[in-house]
């Protein structure tokens, strides 16, 4: 320092002296609540930016001339027929209905004069329920939603020339959410709604105005939302302000300045996809989407056309989004657009190309994963994956089911088996007691297999794409030590549409302001679903390490859905079960002999199982007209396959029993294994069928001088059934001792009732089909019953039967039954139960207190087995007071253990030492008749020594699989009845599934290349969860063996010497072999 001088001229200030006039400090939530009143309805509608967001409109004829004709009997008829009809002259205000009616109107439009210059014209037609608008010449253009949703459609340029120009539209007379008759959408439809026509008209859209008003959308958002000590809000608050001081009715300019003051927030591009290429990091990828419910509120017949509606609109949004990316998936709503709108499917088309419209999921529809078998679940990917493939040459990457509800712990290895590495999904925010603790993280098979799964932190999948789902992609993204990156899925679903303009440019917006202001999240569009795991994956390779979490995502509500609807459950199991008989005897049949593989009748059939499995559908939880859609195509499903099964006993050289003729008795098997088991031969007469392959010979049950079972009254009411291995006591109609006599134990618990029947009071917090709430478990009620009488007493089975009245309404008829026991083979009671159920809001179960400990019971799930708590530790634990099982459920301690079977059931507790089978509930919505009327259960109490082995996965198989009883046409020899594939080694391997090969060229219906010769696919599992060893052992001419994914596709050749081709397994692995012949 020194040496400097200051000039002393420069320190003069132009600052004032004297203070001008006072200014105050903004009151904020003054100046917020402003802003609201600025683009509100309203009052001020007249007066404030409303009020210019048009420039004119022409309504009534000679402008909009309307007629109309109405398709009878709630038919859904095609453009084509709808249009050959005569049409009614109407007018907006009419009336049209009732509920799930359709009528065409024919539109023809004539733009006055003075509005032809105008930017963009727009039709706004609003009747409150569904639209789809036409081409005069057929062509579906684009849906409508109605009720103020999407009530526009933009008038091509052709239409300027003041001459008269013809659409059509179809109106479908239900909304978004069906017909429910008031503001409770999951009520039971009103069968007779009405919807008024309340607009037709032609308007000039102020396009300026309408992108001002979304620019004040965006900046109030932040005014509103971003923190009160950030000065970005501050700052947000101000230019919202500023815009309105500027602002002056009628001026454009005012609009202009307004846009202007905008861009000191959002940036100059926020208007144009351009703002997207500011080269900045984004961190939120915002993707669009239109979740469909296959069927839910509505039936399928109305999904095709939500469908068509709402991709179509998608389309037409891309030509002026080139930023926009939409994806979709559900297989089977790709195969009906092609079927019923070829014009929609090839604008699909033309954009998956542009990879602006992206499939997604690889399956067939966003099923359930809790109740499908195994199988059904592997050809949920297969047929998927084979459609995508087919249609776009391309499979899915990742799987993506955002709203099904609870997640099987095999999924992540099925994903990989069938080329998906990477997982969508969203319901577990709905969680209702536990928060689920991670967004992005590697879930984790019962097998070890991973995927990467990311769950959107704004926990929704039909996001509006505010200013709060970009802000909440970070508040609630609960994986950022990990990677702080998110999707945003937005779009309105069933039937809205899909992402809107207001959408595209909301998100618009929100980038600009990220880049220009900061603070909100940066969200991008331009990438789908693929490259945002794509870059997960990056991640990941180059060392990121995801959270893990393994097993099952169990979804803490829904947990009725495990129970309601038993029909359409057993129809599920039962079809499952069919396929898996007619594909294993249609392969060796076609293998064996001239007998051509029935491929499309097998198709046809998976692919109505698989739809009837859409998540909406086989839960329960869709309305009464879903359920007959779902009977009718179960019932021609089980009416092919009892053709082909017709078909098959011929191959085999058998038939139908004659009742003129008892001769020749074979019994029909398809279990892999050897059996033994009675069978009944006619009236009061049995045979015991034995031995290993597709026929099983059959001897005469011999009668012993000592009857190898018996019953007994042996006190008055008190019954006791006995084999050489178990003796039942049944008192009161319950089941009050069960003794293993081998194993000299007690399995009923002391003073335990097993086989008692209990109702609870079943009124969940809202989502009745859905929910059983945690507090039914308070109003157990057992049933008392009437009295028990000896029901059967032959030398093979003794049963006794007990009525019990349930209410005035209900009853249930219960036989108890033994059978006589083999030497070496577990015995287990079997208990039948037909069913009257007329109850509402109840919840019928039947319980087993065993004498057995352990702090986790096994359950039946795809492929494998889950172990879940008994008891109620940690508020995770309670949660699964009800959980899902298939064949069976488990209670084992070291060294005995006891399993429930079932038939057709998969809700399941165990609390304690208390198991507990649900078997009927009656919720009122939204089917207002769910589950009543007759129902026939079985189920049965196996006790076991040593842990659940293989004994119980096997009884579960054979329980669910009885052995048929058949007729030879010729005398048989023995070589006819070996099967030609036998897998042997550890008896925890299942050979689960054998098929052809999907593109054999003998079997292949040419979607996808065909392969040369014959094969037979075969699906062998783990059940037990070791390391196991097998051999497969084939009589067959095989060339070559393969290891292949779920997809057929080849990965490792195995080896094959003397027809020996040796496999070993990771504990709950799913293999699959091709065996070339
Ligand atoms: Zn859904």
């Amino acid at each position: 320092m020194g040496g400097e001088t200051f000039e002393i001229a420069k320190l003069k200030s132009s600052y004032p002296k004297l203070s001008a006039h006072p200014v105050g400090q903004w009151i904020p939530n003054i100046y917020k609540d402003r802003i609201g009143m600025f683009t509100g309805g309203g009052q001020y509608e007249t007066k404030n930016l409303r009020a210019m967001l048009t420039e004119g409109s022409a309504s009534g004829e000679p402008h909009v001339k309307l007629s109309v004709w109405d398709a009878p009997d709630l038919t859904r008829p095609t453009f084509k027929e709808a249009t050959s009809h005569k049409f009614e002259s109407t007018s907006v205000g009419s009336w049209f209905g009732p509920s799930w009616s359709t009528h065409w109107f024919k539109v023809q439009l004539t733009v006055p004069k003075e509005l032809c210059k105008k930017e963009l014209l727009e039709l706004r037609w609003d009747a409150n329920n569904e639209g789809m608008v036409w081409t005069e010449d057929g062509n579906p253009l684009q849906g409508l939603t109605g009720g103020g949703e999407r009530t526009e459609w933009i008038l091509p340029k052709k239409f300027r020339d003041g001459k008269e120009h013809t659409i059509y539209i179809e109106m479908a007379c239900n909304g978004m959410f069906g017909n429910a008759p008031g503001g409770d959408s999951i009520q039971p439809p009103d069968p007779n709604k009405y919807f008024q026509l309340s607009k037709a008209e032609i308007v000039a859209v102020n396009v300026e105005a309408r992108h001002l008003y979304i620019d004040m959308w965006e900046i109030g958002d932040a005014a509103r939302e971003f923190p009160a000590d950030s000065w970005e809000q501050h700052k947000a608050l101000k230019i919202a302000n500023d815009i309105i001081d500027a602002f002056e009715l009628g001026n454009q300019d005012s609009i202009l300045k307004g846009r202007k003051i905008a861009q000191e927030y959002l940036g100059k591009n926020s208007s144009s996809s351009k703002v997207y290429d500011s080269g900045t990091e984004p961190i939120v990828y915002g993707v669009g989407h239109c979740h469909i419910d296959t069927c839910w509120l509505w039936p399928w017949a109305e999904t095709k056309r939500k469908v068509a509606r709402s991709w179509s609109n998608q389309c037409d949004l891309m030509d002026r989004y080139p930023e926009h990316r939409f994806t979709c998936s559900q297989a089977q709503q790709y195969k009906w657009l092609k079927q019923y709108y070829p014009y929609v499917f090839d604008r699909v088309k033309e954009k998956v190309k542009k990879g602006t419209f992206q499939p997604v999921g690889g399956s067939w529809v966003e099923h359930d994963t809790n109740m499908p078998s195994g199988e059904s679940l592997v050809r949920q990917f297969v047929y998927g994956q084979r459609l995508f493939e087919s249609n776009f040459g391309e499979r899915c990457r990742t799987f993506w089911l955002p709203d099904t509800f609870g997640y099987s712990s095999q999924l992540p290895q099925l994903c990989r088996l069938a080329g998906m590495t990477r997982f969508f999904t969203q319901k577990l925010s709905w969680n209702n007691i536990n928060k689920f603790p991670h967004t992005t993280f590697n879930w984790v098979s019962l097998d070890g297999s991973q995927v990467i799964c990311h769950m959107a932190p704004s926990e929704t999948y039909t996001a509006e794409a505010n200013f709060g789902d970009v802000r909440r992609s970070v508040t609630q993204h609960k994986s950022m030590d990990q990677d702080n990156t998110s999707l945003l899925v937005f779009g309105k679903g069933d039937g809205g549409g899909g992402p809107t303009w207001e959408h595209l440019e909301k998100l618009r917006r929100c980038r600009g302001m990220a880049d220009t202001v900061g603070l909100l999240p940066r969200v991008h569009l331009g990438e789908g679903v693929e490259e945002f795991f794509d870059r997960l994956e990056k991640k990941a390779s180059e060392g990121l390490d995801f959270v893990t979490w393994y097993g099952e995502l169990y979804f803490e509500l829904h947990r009725g859905t495990y129970t309601t609807q038993a029909n359409n459950k057993r129809n599920n199991r039962k079809s499952e079960i069919m396929l898996h008989d007619i594909e294993q005897l249609a392969t060796l049949a076609s293998i064996k002999s001239g007998y051509k593989y029935p491929k499309e009748d097998i198709d046809d059939m998976w692919e109505a199982v698989l739809l009837c499995q859409f998540h909406d559908c086989l839960p329960g939880s869709s309305i009464e007209m879903c359920y007959d859609d779902s009977d009718e195509l179960y019932a021609k499903v089980f009416k092919t396959g009892e053709k082909i099964f017709k078909d098959l006993q011929s191959v085999l050289g058998v038939q139908d029993v004659s009742p003129t003729s008892g001769d020749n008795l074979l019994a029909l098997n398809t279990m892999p294994w050897h059996r033994r088991e009675i069978i009944s031969i006619g009236e009061n007469r049995a045979g015991v069928a034995c031995g290993e392959g597709n026929l099983l010979n059959i001897k005469t049950f011999k009668i012993t001088e000592t009857p190898e079972v018996t019953v007994e009254e042996v006190r008055k009411g008190v019954f006791v059934l006995q084999n050489d291995q178990l003796r039942v006591s049944v008192e009161d109609g319950y089941i009050s001792s069960l003794y293993d006599r081998k194993a000299e134990r007690e399995v009923v618990a002391k003073g335990g009732k097993a086989n008692q029947l209990v109702i609870f009071d079943d009124k969940p917090l809202y989502w009745q089909a859905w929910d059983v709430e945690v507090y039914h478990l308070d109003s157990r009620k057992e049933l008392s019953p009437g009295t028990t009488k000896i029901f059967q007493a032959d030398a093979h089975q003794v049963s006794v039967v007990t009525e019990t009245k349930i209410s005035d309404k209900s009853w249930i008829k219960t036989y108890i039954s033994l059978s006589a026991a083999f030497k070496g083979q577990q015995s287990y009671v079997e208990m039948h139960s037909e069913v009257e159920w007329q109850e509402s809001m109840k919840f019928l179960k039947v319980e087993f207190p065993v004498d057995v400990r352990n702090t986790e019971a096994s359950y039946e799930t795809q492929y494998g087995v889950v172990r879940r708590p008994t008891h109620y530790n940690t508020t995770w634990d309670m949660a699964k007071f009800e959980v899902c099982c298939h064949k069976f459920a488990d209670l084992s301690e070291h060294g005995y253990g006891v399993s429930i079977l079932n038939d057709s059931k998969y809700g399941f507790a165990t609390c304690g030492n208390l198991m507990r089978l649900s078997l009927l509930r009656a919720p009122k919505a939204p089917d207002a008749h769910a589950d009543m009327g007759r129902h026939h259960i079985r189920w049965a109490i196996l006790p076991h020594t040593g842990d659940l082995g293989p004994t119980t996965v096997r009884t579960a198989y054979n329980f669910n699989n009885p052995l048929k009883l058949a007729q030879s046409t010729t005398p048989i020899t023995p070589a006819t009845f070996s099967n030609p594939i036998k897998l042997i080694g550890n008896p925890s391997l299942i050979l689960d599934t054998i098929k052809r090969g999907e593109d054999d060229e003998d079997v292949s219906r040419g979607e996808l290349p065909k392969r040369k010769g014959k094969s037979v696919v075969l699906r062998i599992y783990d059940s037990l969860g070791g390391t196991s060893k097998g051999t497969i052992e084939t009589t067959l001419n095989v060339k070559k063996v393969y290891k292949t994914n779920i997809l057929e596709d080849d990965e490792d050749e195995i080896s094959i010497s003397d027809g020996k081709i040796d496999i070993t397994l990771r504990p709950f692995e799913v293999a699959t072999f091709r065996l070339q012949l």
